[in-house]
């Protein structure tokens, strides 16, 4: 027997329709390309969406056509992501920071009709555009006034221009839920990216379950700053959530240093926020060295890389700022796991607590977890045993766009999890720590070791700045830990210093054998640190023998 409830698909359009009819006056502020501060409402908004929707379909964009951007966080990225996938079109984000060979692959395999961009991007599209091979149409996101007149693309287009031609008056359509909404690469960092292809219903499920009190906790009296660049997995889904729940957006445009984010909190009062750690370490780096708080910002979500134990102490107590630790990926749109405090964690010392907010978390209703050993056999959850962690749920692969890099379901033989290739142990309370991605984890004599936890160790360091651990050759154990630091600008800091630092924190056969300074660790295009480079870098260091 069936119920007897309304059937109402879940679109991505009924989120701009919420946050117009709601939450009309609420503001979205951009930084933007073009050096200003642009503000304007909901309402306002939901009406340019609409706009661009009747633009999409004068260009001849059919649903199901993929529609590419090249833009920072901003407002007219924002009216875009509801344009796009609202009209039935999909929405492919490009990273911009990829180099330009895989930004023509990518496009070329999305088929991308038309590529919206910020001005910033002119010179990559203008170095990328004869290459590819679909894109029929050029955007710059901007108005006349700034639109170069010497552009060697054909037939620019202004986006404020196609704004203007149109009028308000659109009706979002209905259609299948299960319709695909948005495209997102892989950063493929191993083998060619591949496509992740989401669709209204997985995006709204996602939104719903990341918006609650226990993920990112989001309300229409929080003011949000997603640094998390709108190309990356759609900021984590904040451009959705915010619409959902109320809450102001303040989009940082092109300023992602520690100034231009820090003026932009304190402004705008920001009062949560979310990126990786990279980011974190520049606007802290800036706020240590002139002395400042936070008057408004409370809550920051750091994830896409392990967030070090040190920088949420350290946001905690001198600055009051609650880290949220997520877990997450490309491949789960993206949020998994958040370490949010159960009830008895508040009778818990302050120690015991860091302890917990320094693991990845505990899923989010809707996404289920395993971890299994190298027979497939699930392992228990004692926050011991560690083994590769398995996924699935509603907002999970279930195949990537045009079946690239095979079936991702199947593993060990059993079929309907997506492998994570991350290494992680699970607790008996549910929250999950990741040890390693697989590909990083150091194997010594056939035992793990796990880089992140020293890594961790070494940023509790005073004159470390960032640290990356790697396996380096070992004759005798095939593989032993290399630390390679940045140190803190101005610093004097040894190798001996640090290795005596790591004494009673860690196993003695888990302390690295080696230290190597360096100028700067490679990050890659989503900010985390390219450890595939590092162990090409050091193959042939040569590791102390004693
Ligand atoms: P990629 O970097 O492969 O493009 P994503 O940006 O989707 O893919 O990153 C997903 C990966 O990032 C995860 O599988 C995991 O290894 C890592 N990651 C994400 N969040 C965290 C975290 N909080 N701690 C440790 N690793 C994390």
């Amino acid at each position: 027997m069936n119920g007897l409830m309304m059937q109402q698909p879940l679109l991505i359009s009924s989120l701009i329709v919420h946050a117009e009819r709601h939450h009309g006056d609420q503001e979205v502020v951009s930084r933007r390309v073009e050096g200003d501060i642009h503000r304007c409402t909901y309402r306002e908004l939901a009406a340019r969406s609409r706009r661009m929707a009747n633009a999409l379909a004068a260009l001849g964009v059919k649903p199901g056509e993929r529609v590419a951007t090249l833009a920072w966080n901003g407002h007219r990225h924002m009216e875009l992501y509801y344009a796009v996938s609202g009209s039935g079109a999909v929405l492919h984000t490009l990273n911009p920071r990829l180099h330009p060979d895989q930004v023509v692959y990518i496009a070329d395999h999305a088929e991308d009709q038309v590529l919206f961009f910020d001005l910033t991007f002119l010179p990559l599209v203008e170095a990328v555009a004869s290459r590819l091979k679909t894109v029929k149409r050029f955007v710059a996101m901007t108005d006349r006034a700034h639109l170069p007149t010497s552009s060697k693309l054909p037939d620019l287009l202004c986006y404020e221009d196609l704004c203007a031609a149109q009028t308000n008056r659109f009706d979002w359509p209905e259609f299948d839920e299960n319709s695909a909404s948005s495209l997102c690469y892989t950063s493929g960092t191993t083998g060619n990216p591949k496509g992740v292809l989401y669709s209204h219903r997985s995006t709204l499920l996602h939104t719903l379950a990341a918006a609650m009190p226990d993920a990112l906790n989001c309300s229409a009296a929080d003011t949000v700053l997603p640094v998390v660049p709108m190309f990356h997995v759609n900021a984590w889904g904040l451009p959705y959530i915010a619409c959902m729940v109320g809450a102001k957006l303040v989009f940082p445009g092109p300023g992602l240093d520690g100034k231009s984010l820090y003026e932009l909190f304190e402004s705008e009062r920001v009062t949560l926020s979310a990126g990786v750690p990279t980011v974190w370490q520049g606007l802290l780096g800036y706020v240590e060295a002139n002395g400042l708080k936070f008057s408004t910002m409370r809550r920051s979500v750091i994830g896409g890389s392990a967030c070090p134990p040190a920088m949420i102490k350290l946001f905690n107590e001198s600055y009051d700022v609650h880290v949220l630790h997520a877990w997450g990926m490309t491949e789960m749109s993206p949020i998994g796991t958040v370490a949010s405090f159960k009830g008895k964690h508040g009778a818990q010392s302050q120690q015991e607590r860091y302890a917990v907010m320094a693991k990845q978390g505990r899923a989010i209703y809707g996404v289920d977890m395993r971890i299994v050993g190298e027979d497939g056999a699930d392992l228990p959850w004692d926050g011991k045993a560690s083994g590769e962690m398995l996924v699935r749920g509603p907002w999970i692969v279930a195949s990537y766009f045009k079946g690239e890099g095979g079936d991702p379901l199947v593993v060990k033989g059993e079929k309907g999890w997506f492998p994570t290739g991350d290494v992680a142990m699970i607790d008996a309370d549910g929250y999950m720590q990741i040890t390693d991605r697989s590909k990083d984890v150091i194997k010594s004599g056939g035992e793990w070791i796990g880089s992140i936890d020293i890594e961790n160790i070494a940023m509790a360091h005073p004159k470390v700045a960032m640290a990356a651990c790697i396996a380096a050759f070992h004759p005798k154990w095939d593989e032993r830990p290399l630390l390679v630091v940045v140190k803190k600008p101005g610093v004097e800091l040894t190798r001996d210093e640090l290795l005596a630092f790591f004494e009673g924190k860690i196993a003695k056969w888990w302390t690295p054998d080696d230290v190597v300074f360096a100028e700067a660790i490679p990050l890659g295009a989503t900010g985390k640190m390219l450890k595939n480079r590092l162990r090409e870098q050091f193959k042939d260091h040569k590791l102390p023998t004693a």
